[in-house]
């Protein structure tokens, strides 16, 4: 019998779940787009985009998603011939180097594995051995989606002055932003790009690029006249906040989404995501005491607030998904770049999660543990809850 007839909760890692505050801001007829609330409403997105990433520098709004913002990234900075520095940690950093290389640029990619973070050290030697100044940018993903991995985007940015490289750190907050603690100024990140369907909250659709006065000093010929940042920034007339039509629609509900991050306070999200967090991990571990199921990530720091990837052997991964959506309404994500990917799954707790979604996806998975009759070690809810207990 299916219990899965009630509200459904869409667990991975983007599109998220959407706030009610959310969808009802949607709700409404198209608005007036020559002047009045739409325009005001526009220039309020700013400054709160700009605190969501805790920078005073520059933000601009793209129609598209997370891929139009890495694209539009690299177009700005970079010409036809350079030379980037890629940083993978997972399927996406590999993703955005082949947006470079689409662009006609040069990619330079260091391989981490699927479970462990930038290593700081080995980025600073390969810069260091770029005495020309070959390399223009490092391009990093602060948390990779695909394995959950976190990586110090701080760090990175000491060893990069360390060895003196003068190259821009572009960094992908894709999966992070809202979720993590990310903090673009103090980190000496010079450009960073988000969307807008993960810790934002929002439908997919749109998407963003934070940049400073550095990044645009550094403006390259691969940016055509749609992707131009500029006038995106300091539109002479409201068109060019999108180079088009706005997306009205996607503003609004925005608008919602920043006023509720806004509301609780970017440190109670950050803190909020870092319990719920601990207390997926707490009942990963106890599953994990017996059977094939383990952590993606061992080191506590190196794994993401937003989104867990759990190993389980093919092909239970798929088996325990599939399981979870039709008996539960609990839909999981794939093991998305993994081999055999049917072998992962992945939990997502970005956004607008709480205590008790989180014990109900939690309890969900023990179910389908036991229905599948997949060996798992004991006291898995016993250890979330205690998390959910604590202060
Ligand atoms: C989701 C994601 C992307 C891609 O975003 P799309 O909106 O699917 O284009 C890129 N990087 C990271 C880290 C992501 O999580």
């Amino acid at each position: 019998m299916s219990l899965s007839n009630g509200r459904a909760y869409l667990a991975i890692p983007g599109p998220s779940v959407m706030p009610d505050a959310v969808l009802q801001a949607m709700h409404r007829p198209s608005p007036n787009i020559y002047e009045g609330e739409l325009h005001d409403l526009t220039a309020s997105l700013i400054p709160d985009l700009k605190s969501v990433a805790m920078t005073d520098q520059n933000v601009a709004i793209y129609i598209g998603n997370g891929h139009a913002a890495w694209e539009a990234a690299l177009a700005n900075v970079l010409s036809r011939g350079d030379t980037v520095l890629v940083l993978v940690t997972g399927l996406f950093g590999n993703g955005w180097g082949a947006i470079a290389a689409g662009l006609g640029v040069q990619i330079e990619t260091i391989d981490f594995g699927a479970q462990s973070p930038i290593d700081p050290d080995r980025v600073a030697a390969h810069l260091a051995a770029d005495t020309e100044g070959r390399i223009k940018a490092v391009l990093a993903v602060h948390v990779d989606t695909s394995t959950s991995v976190k990586s110090d985007i701080a760090a990175l940015r000491a060893a990069m002055d360390k060895v003196g490289h003068p190259a821009l750190l572009m960094a992908d907050c894709i999966a992070s932003l809202g979720c993590d603690r990310f903090e673009m100024d103090a980190w000496g990140v010079d450009v960073m790009v988000s969307g807008c369907q993960k810790g934002l909250m929002t439908p997919a659709g749109i998407s963003f690029v934070w940049f400073n006065a550095k990044a645009d000093a550094a403006w390259g010929d691969c940016v055509t006249n749609y992707w131009d940042w500029r006038p995106r920034i300091d539109p002479a007339v409201y068109y060019q906040y999108f180079a088009g039509t706005a997306p009205t629609h996607h503003l609004y509900g925005l608008r919602a989404a920043l006023d509720l991050i806004k509301d609780e306070g970017l440190d109670e999200v950050f803190a909020r995501h870092a319990q719920l967090a601990r207390a997926v991990w707490a009942a990963c571990d106890r599953w994990g005491a017996d059977g094939p199921l383990s952590l993606n990530v061992a080191d506590p720091d190196s794994r993401s607030h937003a989104v867990t990837s759990v190993g389980i052997g093919s092909p239970l991964g798929d088996t325990l998904r599939r399981w979870c959506e039709s008996k539960c309404g609990l839909t999981l994500g794939i093991g998305l770049g993994r081999d055999p990917a049917d072998g992962y799954f992945r939990i997502g707790h970005m956004g607008h999660v709480n205590g008790h979604m989180i014990m109900g996806a939690l309890g969900t998975i023990d179910a389908g543990l036991k229905a599948l009759a997949i060996p798992h070690g004991s006291g898995a809810l016993e250890a979330a809850s205690q998390v959910i207990a604590e202060g």
